[in-house]
């Protein structure tokens, strides 16, 4: 096919005339937009937020998804500057002691994998899909869903429609799109976990014990003690600092990221453990630690609505628990995933092409879910004694067939199979 240029320069295949409108600018919602605009497809993207902020803290993208950013003119450069460097991760034990260190260099042949913090990453990909000229509409809440046959839309604000051929539904870990998709109200649930975070300015590590984290370009630790870790890295050559601590927590369900956390209660979690730990926790400045209570959901058994043509995508249809370092990748996948579906496809089959897409990541997703709870349990439920003698056993599982992965080739690749695969299964399901 030939590829057109926008006056600006960017890629974007010839117009499908595939009408497609997104709810929510996190990275699902942005990824799908470009990817999309890429494909061809007229994109309206809504965002409840009145305006771009910078939030969050520290956020991870596998070599799966970097790949998608290095596909957008001018991205990779940007984000070099802000992204973590470090040769591997040293796993100590809780009482300081050095186990083991995961070098990064094995998975150099996957690709690129870009850590950094969420709120600059994201203000880099918001911008980029503004450059590309893309309808994104701020300060619009969709408050409802609705879809016929011939076409899909939402409500904006309580009053406005907005109407295309198909919506992708990426609110998040709280969307209110499940409703339509599911039938019924879906509540998150707690994980039985919450995590302590904080990224603030280096220079507060004035400690003699913890100046080593922050001097000689960046480094990345994690103390792995009973059903707790503690993560730290630095950033920029040391200059801003991040930690990330998950404990034990059954309480109400906040999933805020604003939630102010207590230096004084974060402290107790760590009670005995590697005086570095704790000194890190002292010299956090208290405005910047965020008590985040782990929300989760059940995985669901559909991400498509009754009519075919409303998608959930990213944590909408599928939260992520840290520990497997791939939720904001997998929300990019689905981008990447959809927009190729939906150009193999064509105007005339979207709904085939959102079903395809399904059956194309289920089970793919499912299996990325599962690693963040091996990950954690990996971790929290470690035999030290084991751990001592074999440290081998903490190291992160970084498997090729989740990061050596490349979603638009493989979209590409199997659209067909799975489209004559489920209109097979239709044909038998009529006899
Ligand atoms: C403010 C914020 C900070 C975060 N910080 C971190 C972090 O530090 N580390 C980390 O690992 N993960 C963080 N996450 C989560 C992480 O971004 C996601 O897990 C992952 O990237 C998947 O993204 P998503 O696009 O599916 O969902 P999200 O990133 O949650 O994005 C959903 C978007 O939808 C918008 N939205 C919600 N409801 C509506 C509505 N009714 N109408 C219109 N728009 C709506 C939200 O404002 C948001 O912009 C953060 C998410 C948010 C929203």
């Amino acid at each position: 096919m030939v590829s057109s240029a926008r006056p600006s320069g960017f890629f974007r295949k010839p117009s499908t005339g595939i009408k497609v409108v997104i709810v929510g600018a996190g990275f699902a919602g942005l990824t799908a937009a470009i990817e999309c605009d890429r494909k061809g497809h007229d994109v309206i993207l809504l965002e409840a937020f009145p305006e771009l902020k910078i939030l969050g803290d520290i956020i991870s993208f596998g070599p799966n998804s970097g790949r998608i950013f290095q596909k957008w003119e001018g991205v990779e450069e940007k984000l070099d500057p802000i992204c973590h460097k470090s040769d591997g991760i040293l796993f100590k034990s809780y009482l300081g002691e050095d186990l083991i260190t995961q070098y990064w260099h094995d998975e150099e042949p996957y690709g690129k994998k870009f850590n950094g913090h969420r709120g600059e990453i994201h203000e880099i990909v918001f911008n980029h899909a503004v450059e590309r000229s893309i309808d994104i509409r701020l300060g619009q809440r969709v408050t409802d869903y609705f879809e016929t046959d011939t076409e899909a839309g939402v409500i904006v604000n309580g009053t406005d429609r907005v109407v295309g051929d198909v919506v992708f539904a990426a609110e998040g870990v709280r969307s209110p799109g499940r409703k339509i998709v599911l039938g019924y109200e879906d509540k998150p649930k707690s994980s039985g976990y919450a995590v302590y975070r904080a990224w603030f300015d280096s220079s507060q590590l004035t400690h003699p014990i913890t100046k080593h984290l922050v001097q000689n370009g960046d480094a990345h630790v994690a103390w792995i003690g009973p059903d707790v870790h503690f993560i730290a890295a630095s950033l920029k050559n040391g200059r801003d600092f991040s930690w990330v601590c998950t404990h034990k927590d059954e309480a109400d369900i906040e999933d805020s990221w604003s939630t102010p956390g207590q230096v004084e209660e974060a402290l107790k979690v760590v009670e005995n453990w590697d005086p570095v730990v704790q000194e890190i926790i002292r010299a956090t400045p208290p405005e910047y630690l965020v008590d985040w209570k782990l929300v989760y959901r059940d995985p669901l058994p559909t991400w498509i609505s009754p009519k075919g043509r409303i998608a959930l995508i990213g944590d909408a249809a599928h939260p992520f628990l840290p520990t497997s370092i791939q939720g904001a990748s997998q929300s990019m996948e689905d981008g990447v995933n959809l927009a190729v579906c939906l150009e193999l496809a064509g105007k005339s089959r979207v709904q085939e092409a959102l079903r395809a897409h399904e059956r194309i990541r289920y089970d793919r997703v499912l299996q990325a879910q599962r690693t963040g709870v091996t990950t954690r349990d990996q971790w929290h439920k470690a035999d030290f004694d084991n751990v001592k003698k074999n440290p081998e056993v903490l190291k992160l599982k970084r498997e090729p067939w989740l990061l050596d992965f490349d979603s638009e080739k493989h979209a590409y690749d199997v659209y067909e199979s799975t489209v004559a695969e489920m209109r097979k299964e239709g044909q038998q399901a009529h006899l």
